[in-house]
């Protein structure tokens, strides 16, 4: 089945009774019933599939669950209360009678650096950075390592580095790693890290996959070794997502493909339109030819489908005084803190997605203080591009 397809009907109508809702229903009881407490054992038992207590499972998560796993080309899903949950949840299920030590890319979204750094290694996890854009520096860093697993995001925030996932499992699988990717930004319409050998995709379903801004979530998406490690270690931490978030987020994945196809398509025209406006000093897109991960973009990714998020630096501006303005100065575009929803939203890295890091490590990471990130949405691209262009002229020097 096409993607377009798995995602209107995957994980629907799966009640057999007298009657079965055209789309699943958000269940909210806590617990269920059966006809006798032979049955409900052997419901506990797993013997017999249905419900039985929320923390375990839930009609409505399932069908959203399904439908991952379809997405993403999986053998099982776990749904949990946001991304970054979905993230910790996957190192923990890579950590299980592994060494405690992961190998993490430098190009992280930043509360991921903040989870790994101020979290993890505390707690007693080696932790080693690499350049995940040089193959030779991973390789050197899991041979010495002998880590548990391997954490990369397909393309990196915020400046779309693009992973060579292919490579990289080579890798992680020689080596006994789970290679787990933040496929957040690049979504299963543009790259499948299953299919590619990767043991864990994590997502924030915040973001395209519920596509409208209005519920926080995350996924694991994982091959079959990990889908009975997750749900056992779900049971018992219990990062759950709830029906009506999981109704929600099932709600916008039946729209999700054709969004993405469209915020892919308006996104490779207003990289270029940038690429040559004279307020912009440069663009960061990985379908720009002359970015450095053009090659890996074009093996690994669908024609011309290279994500929707553009980053770029202001010509003229300094800092964040510059940028504040040029952003006040939006009048459709969203200065809002996400990334992925319909309409098309602008964000400041320095003081949001990379604020918990010192304007030192931003820095060394190449994320400067005129870097502004654009999240393409589904508007006509002729309006996106006047209001960049009015905000621009009004307030950057040229
Ligand atoms: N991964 C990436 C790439 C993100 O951009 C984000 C959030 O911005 C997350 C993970 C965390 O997701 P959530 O906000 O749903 O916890």
């Amino acid at each position: 089945m096409n993607l377009n397809t798995k995602a209107v009907h995957t994980g629907e109508r799966k009640q057999a009774g007298k009657y079965i809702p055209v789309t699943t229903p958000i269940y909210t009881a806590a617990s269920y019933v059966y006809r006798d407490m032979d049955t409900l054992d052997r419901v506990f038992a797993r013997e017999v599939e249905g419900p039985s207590y929320i923390r375990y499972n839930n009609p409505t998560t399932d069908a959203l669950q399904e439908v991952l796993t379809a997405l993403e080309s999986g053998a099982g899903t776990l749904v949990c209360g946001s991304g970054m949950m979905a993230l910790n949840m996957a190192i923990q299920a890579a950590l299980v009678d592994r060494r405690r030590s992961i190998v993490a890319a430098k190009a992280l979204y930043g509360a991921t650096i903040h989870l790994v750094v101020k979290i993890l290694e505390p707690s007693g996890i080696n932790v080693r950075f690499a350049d995940f854009n040089n193959l030779d520096e991973v390789k050197a860093a899991v041979d010495e390592e002998k880590p548990a697993c391997l954490l990369v995001e397909t393309i990196s925030n915020p400046l779309l580095r693009v992973a060579a996932i292919d490579s990289l499992a080579e890798i992680a699988n020689a080596a006994d790693a789970a290679l787990i990717v933040d496929n957040t930004f690049a979504t299963p319409a543009v790259c499948r890290p299953l299919e590619l050998g990767a043991a864990m995709v994590v997502h924030s379903l915040t973001k395209y996959l519920s596509g409208h801004g209005d519920m926080m979530g995350g996924a694991i998406i994982s091959n079959a070794a990990y889908v009975d490690i997750l749900h056992a270690t779900a049971r018992a931490i219990g990062p759950n997502l709830g029906p009506f978030e999981s109704f929600l987020a099932l709600r916008g994945i039946k729209t999700f493909p054709l969004r993405m196809e469209r915020q892919c398509s308006n996104a490779n025209a207003v990289a270029s339109w940038l690429a040559s406006h004279p307020c912009v000093d440069r663009v960061y897109f990985p379908g720009d030819p002359n970015h450095p991960d053009f090659p890996v973009s074009t093996r690994l990714f669908p024609a011309n489908a290279f994500g929707a998020v553009v980053s770029f630096e202001l010509k003229n501006v300094a800092g964040r005084e510059g940028v504040f303005a040029f952003m006040n100065a939006l009048k459709m575009i969203v200065p809002a803190t996400s990334v992925g929803d319909v309409h098309t939203m602008v964000l400041y890295p320095a003081i949001s997605s990379h604020r918990d890091l010192s304007p030192k490590h931003r820095e060394r990471l190449g994320i400067r203080d005129n870097l502004v990130r654009l999240s393409v949405g589904i508007e006509e691209v002729d309006d996106i591009t006047a209001d960049l262009d009015q905000a621009f002229y009004r307030t950057t020097p040229v």
